[in-house]
């Protein structure tokens, strides 16, 4: 099985998450959209900062 929750902890994949569903509102990132997430997790800045901050790698899948 894949480690992506060790990659993208819980919390920061739902961040992930409320973003994308934002985009069913709003679908570019305008100054209407940034404010959408919060609308749906409260601590949504957080979390995306949280989520900027992890080290970026390449896993390559072998299936
Ligand atoms: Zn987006």
């Amino acid at each position: 099985m894949h480690q992506l929750g060790q990659a993208k902890p819980r919390e920061r994949l739902e961040y992930i998450v409320v973003h994308e569903r934002a985009h069913l509102i709003e679908p570019t990132h305008d100054a209407q959209f940034s404010a959408l997430p919060a609308l749906f997790l409260p601590q949504a800045a957080e979390l995306r900062r949280l989520l900027n901050a992890l080290p970026v790698s390449h896993q390559a899948w072998n299936y």
